[in-house]
């Protein structure tokens, strides 16, 4: 299945996309079911509940503006920090100067607030007045189904409703001063989010490539089956102690290609338009303004 929200005559609904791409059928889901969009199906599957029944009949894509499949997830987005052996050797003597031996170990992981989540077509606010340094980080994330507190690696795929695209858009400059990443991480819009969730029974996160494209030329190209430590390892690492709940997100890290990464840098302005597409998943394309 995939799985959508978006608004559709001035409501927010929730609906599965056609294997086409072009259709979506909405979901018979309460008002108060569909403000939540993916997450109230998320949460009724991981309940042992069925799958709401499709009501009415299709409606063209084109004819709704997609939303976040989840527009407020339901606590701090996990992410994943040098995760691919590419990305951690072009940012080695800058943001992971620190960590070049001991992550070799363990992830760096941290977090962005939830509210900084936008749709997989919304514009991208630049904090121009506090930063001078944003970039892009194409990145698969994954989506919890039902949740659990240390689970195996063994495991991990069974806790996996599905996959969509995130940019873990970042502040460099505001995430080197404060010794940790969330507030570099966390301006509102930083979280492009979509278009869509594709389940698990449809789509192999493990083996599929991330691409980014920043005004029609490629910057990002990784298989992830290159991430240092893979999806199964990095749920069984968050889930360490912390409860995972049905709709937590986990983004898995960025492949090489990023702007810091770049001789010299190339930041991201105003009027850019930043493309992320997944094989077997879809396309977020957004503009900073
Ligand atoms: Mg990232």
């Amino acid at each position: 299945m995939r799985i959508a929200t978006y608004l559709h005559a001035g409501q927010r609904q929730v609906g599965l996309v056609s294997a086409d791409g072009l259709h979506v059928t909405r979901l018979d889901l309460t008002a108060d079911q569909s403000e939540k969009g993916a997450l109230s199906i998320i949460e009724t599957l991981a309940q042992g509940g069925k799958m709401p029944a499709s009501l009415g009949e299709p409606v063209k894509l084109a004819d709704v503006e997609l939303e976040a499949p989840l527009p407020k997830p339901r606590r701090n987005i996990w992410c994943v920090g040098r995760n691919y052996h590419a990305h951690a050797k072009e940012l080695s003597a800058s943001v992971f100067k620190d960590n070049n031996a001991k992550t070799d170990e363990w992830p760096i992981v941290f977090t962005k607030v939830p509210e900084c989540v936008v749709g997989p077509h919304d514009d991208v606010s630049v904090p121009s007045e506090i930063s001078t340094q944003i970039d892009y980080e194409a990145e698969l994330a994954v989506v919890i189904s039902k949740g659990g507190k240390n689970i195996t690696r063994a495991a991990a795929l069974d806790h996996v409703f599905g996959y969509t695209v995130i940019n873990d858009v970042t502040a460099r400059d505001v995430q080197m001063r404060h010794g940790q990443w969330d507030m570099g991480k966390s301006f509102d819009t930083f979280c492009p989010m979509g278009p869509w969730i594709v389940t698990a029974d449809e789509f192999d996160g493990t083996k599929t490539t991330v691409r980014c494209w920043v005004n029609g030329e490629l910057r990002q190209d990784g298989p992830t089956d290159n991430m240092i430590f893979d999806i199964p390892t990095l749920i069984e690492t968050i889930s360490r102690g912390i409860t995972l709940y049905p709709g937590d997100v986990i983004a898995t890290g960025t492949p090489a290609g990023v702007g810091m990464g770049m001789k010299p840098p190339r930041y991201l302005a105003a009027g850019d338009v930043v493309r992320i597409e997944i094989d077997g998943l879809g396309a977020i394309e957004n503009r900073f303004v």
